[in-house]
């Protein structure tokens, strides 16, 4: 197997993504990469925000009735 250099960076944010890629060679070559915890975190934000603003509405509606 020829040595192949390459590198890993998240398409989002542009952050380095090697360390958190390993390569398996037992079948093929198999490429697993985490998510970029820069972008996962900014998700579970804009998950939370979500959740809370809806939560507000639906409070609110509630209370309207
Ligand atoms: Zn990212």
């Amino acid at each position: 197997m020829p040595l192949i250099y390459f590198e890993v960076y998240c398409a989002n944010c542009g952050e380095g993504l090697c360390k958190l890629t390993t390569v398996d060679e037992r079948s093929g070559i198999k490429l697993v990469i985490k998510p970029c915890p820069e972008c996962l975190k900014d998700a579970e934000i804009d998950g939370f925000d979500k959740g809370f603003f809806k939560g507000c509405e639906v409070t609110r509606e509630q209370a309207e009735e």
